[in-house]
């Protein structure tokens, strides 16, 4: 007789909807065991009888050679009693939705599906929506769980006979493929153009053509719609530009493959990786020659991959006209607005826009915007997460009853958690744009739906003005809210599950303060579940607030009045010139009375005022333009560093920029260039910085600092400091799975409640 075993193996993480079952039967028939398969309520369950070194090698492989959009947390083996079964099944999983119910993310266009549609005998030769176990739209489609196809929005397509059968053969790379699709019996693409209406083939062609021809159109993607055209040709990007209102804010493009990527730009063995990833994010990368029309003044440019089949098909076709270079692919939608999602949308809001618009019948439910990625100090780090990422979770170092957490208002995205793992919602946006806030409510209501959870908790921001704080305010449920500054260290701790003190470093534009002032660079020591603010950049006037972000000569004149006095018309030389006299009359005449000049520590404004000061920019157009021109002229040479003081204030110890904005000054006055007064600021924040935290941490025998805040989406800074704290021997996190922007905020404020974390207050 022959001796078998039997073993029950439980498979937990992202193993539903990518292609698991067929897997596992697959490996099941390779080693010649009996048993079965099923999805359920923790992931994969599986139980396997047959030889125990097929059986072990069958339970090694699983993990080895999982489907590529899968991601495997943990596999327990428990021994069973063998049987005596003969065959390997599929077994059915159970109706009702699963507390545990893992929704896939979007996953983009696989190897296997793209070689298919390229080949001109295939039956899906060019068709748009094509797709398999291993890629496709999960997340934009999908309604309700348990996901399977009724519940997408690929519910009114009935399958035909031969996508039938792909669907229901296990050993078919289509077998239990929700979103399954041919020509025959799936949905179709639909051109607006001059008046005129086109579907299928004659559709693609004539987008293509228009394209190539200069137009601007809207193309529908997976989580809503681009606004599309050549990125070769300027006058069409002018028109784009103007339409957009955006006179410099850098345009991603799409190119058609990671060859072309190479051509344009220099790409990391880190970045090509998530370029080809099946998130396939827009990644940030450094531009190589004079190729710099969408990203004017910049050294990195925002490219990606072609993701779906129709952005496939629409290269395909191009190339064949002979054009293989990028074409834009910008966010379909007004100035702050959400993406359109839909044809009705595109004509109420992008009409004046696109000259064309290319949608399909297979609706999107979720909308979610591209993802954006940047390689920081050797790992790929989020800017924008939505698109592939959402709505994957993210464990936490500890669990609790579930609790809603509503960001901040800027680059918005909320957090859900359940049990121990938050689930952060796509990029909603800025809040303060009322469409914005019905997106938030709208995906609120979605996401808590599609993981069945109520939250008990509502976690906020501060700033009592906040809208994300009012509409916190008008959930049920017990309020909690969190520091802005401390939020965002959390989130570097939350992500990376830190539960033991640390340093948190948080350099940001604004966020209202525990004294309700502004602050924006914060070095704050984190107890077990208690914080404080042990230092900051010292207090500097910002006349007028937040325009300060975009007319850089304010908070530069603050700056040079704090460094020179009364004096500084004479100090100062020529260097305001170009800002109107009555303008800086008025603005010196409110630093003198303190009208509208809110206190701040905000390190944003200070790197804005230094990209006035170096002379890289007057007035910005976007946030963080001039800071992001002046990271563009750093060439990685060192030339020096300004030195910043250290003062003894009240209850925290603060940096003075004043010696650096005098030197800065000196240095611009004498002609020295822009690319080395923007050096040798970097490394002189770098160096206060870590000098102020080193000792910060030796006071508070802390070991780790997590750093966080806006400002670190700066490549330079955070590289240099990371280098120099872990110099110092203290270990360094920073985020990266999460944006270290507000869109990472909810993250920290889902911690900060679930730790209990207690600490500094607003004043009453
Ligand atoms: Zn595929
Ligand atoms: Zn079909
Ligand atoms: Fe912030």
């Amino acid at each position: 007789m022959i001796y078998t075993i039997r073993r029950k193996i439980l498979v937990k993480g992202v193993v539903q909807g990518v292609g698991f079952r067929p897997h596992v039967y697959k490996l099941a028939l390779a080693y010649g065991l009996a048993g079965w398969v099923k999805n359920d309520a923790a992931g994969v369950t599986v139980e396997a009888e047959g030889l125990p070194q097929n059986v072990r090698e069958f339970i090694r492989e699983i993990s080895r050679r999982k489907p590529p959009a899968s991601r495997i947390d943990s596999v327990s083996v428990l021994p069973l009693t063998p049987t005596g079964e003969k065959l390997f099944a599929i077994a059915k999983s159970g109706g009702h939705a699963p507390a545990g119910a893992v929704i896939p993310a979007d996953l983009a266009l696989c190897g296997d599906c793209r070689r298919e549609m390229l080949a001109p005998r295939d039956r899906r030769y060019l068709y748009p929506f094509t797709n398999c176990t291993n890629c496709g739209p999960r997340f934009t489609i999908v309604k309700s769980v348990p996901y399977d196809r009724q519940a997408t929005t690929m519910a009114g397509f009935a399958m035909c006979p031969h996508c039938l059968r792909e669907y229901t053969n296990p050993l078919d790379r289509r077998f239990h493929a929700q979103p399954n699709a041919c020509p025959v019996c799936g949905p179709d693409v639909e051109l607006s153009a001059g008046g005129k209406k086109y579907a299928g083939m004659a559709a693609l062609e004539k987008t293509a053509g228009l394209l190539l021809a200069g137009r601007i159109g809207a193309l529908q993607s997976l989580g809503g719609f681009h606004l599309a055209c050549r990125a070769d040709t300027a006058p069409a990007l002018r028109r784009l530009r103007a339409v957009k209102r955006r006179p410099h804010k850098p345009f991603a493009v799409m190119v058609p493959s990671l060859a072309a990527a190479k051509k344009l730009c220099l790409v990391s063995k880190t970045e090509a990786a998530a370029l080809a990833s099946s998130e396939a994010p827009v990644v940030m990368l450094r531009r190589k020659g004079a190729f710099s029309e969408p990203a004017p003044g910049l050294s990195r440019l925002g490219v990606m991959l072609p993701y779906t089949p129709l952005h496939a098909a629409l290269f395909a076709l191009l190339a064949k006209k002979g054009f293989a270079g990028p074409l834009v692919m910008t966010s379909g939608n007004l100035r702050d607005e959400p993406i359109c999602k839909d044809a009705a949308e595109v004509s109420g809001r992008l009409a004046a826009a696109a000259s064309f618009t290319l949608s399909h019948n297979r609706p999107i439910h979720n909308r979610a915007d591209d993802s954006v990625a940047f390689e920081a100090a050797g790992e790929l780090r989020l800017a924008r997460r939505a698109r592939g990422y959402v709505p994957a979770g993210i464990k936490l170092p500890a669990g609790g009853a579930p609790l809603l957490a509503c960001g901040a208002d800027l680059k918005n995205a909320f957090c859900l958690t359940r049990g121990s793992e938050a689930f952060l919602s796509q990029h909603i946006g800025d809040l303060s744009e009322p469409k914005n806030q019905e997106f938030f409510r709208e995906t609120l209501g979605k996401l808590s739906g599609l993981l069945k959870v109520r939250p008990g908790v509502i976690v906020h921001d501060l700033h009592p003005d906040y809208a994300s704080s009012f509409i916190a305010g008008s959930l049920p449920g017990a309020k909690i809210a969190v520091q802005h500054h401390a939020a965002h260290a959390l989130s570097v701790a939350a992500e990376h599950g830190l539960k033991d003190p640390f340093l948190g470093i948080s350099f940001d534009g604004t966020g209202y303060g525990a004294d309700g002032k502004i602050w924006g660079s914060e070095f704050l020591v984190f107890g077990k579940h208690t914080w404080r603010r042990a230092g900051h950049l010292k207090y500097f006037p910002l006349p007028g607030g937040d325009i300060g972000a975009f007319e850089t000569w304010r908070p530069a004149l603050a700056l040079v009045k704090e460094a020179f006095g009364p004096a500084w018309r004479k100090a100062a030389g020529d260097l305001f010139k170009k800002v109107p006299g009555a303008k800086l009359n008025t603005v010196e005449r409110m630093l003198e009375t303190g009208l509208n000049c809110p206190a701040t520590s905000s390190m944003g404004r200070i790197f804005d005022a230094f990209s006035f000061i170096s002379g890289v920019r007057d007035e910005a157009t976007y946030e963080a333009q001039g800071p992001m021109e002046m990271e563009s002229l750093l060439d990685g040479k060192k030339h020096g560093e300004y030195a910043f003081g250290l003062v003894q204030g009240e209850t925290c110890l603060e940096l003075d920029p004043v010696p650096a904005v005098r030197a800065a000054v000196t240095d611009r006055l004498a002609g020295v260039s822009a690319a080395v007064i923007s050096a040798r600021f970097h490394a002189g924040v770098a160096a206060a910085a870590s000098s102020l935290a080193i000792k910060l941490a030796g006071e508070a025998g802390l070991e780790t600092v997590c750093l966080s805040g806006g400002v670190f989406q700066n490549r330079a800074l955070l590289e240099d400091l990371a280098v120099r704290l872990s110099r110092a021997g203290l270990k360094v996190l920073a985020n990266s799975r999460v944006p270290s922007n507000d869109g990472g905020i909810a993250l920290g404020q889902a911690w900060y409640a679930i730790n209990g974390y207690s600490g500094e207050r607003a004043a009453e």
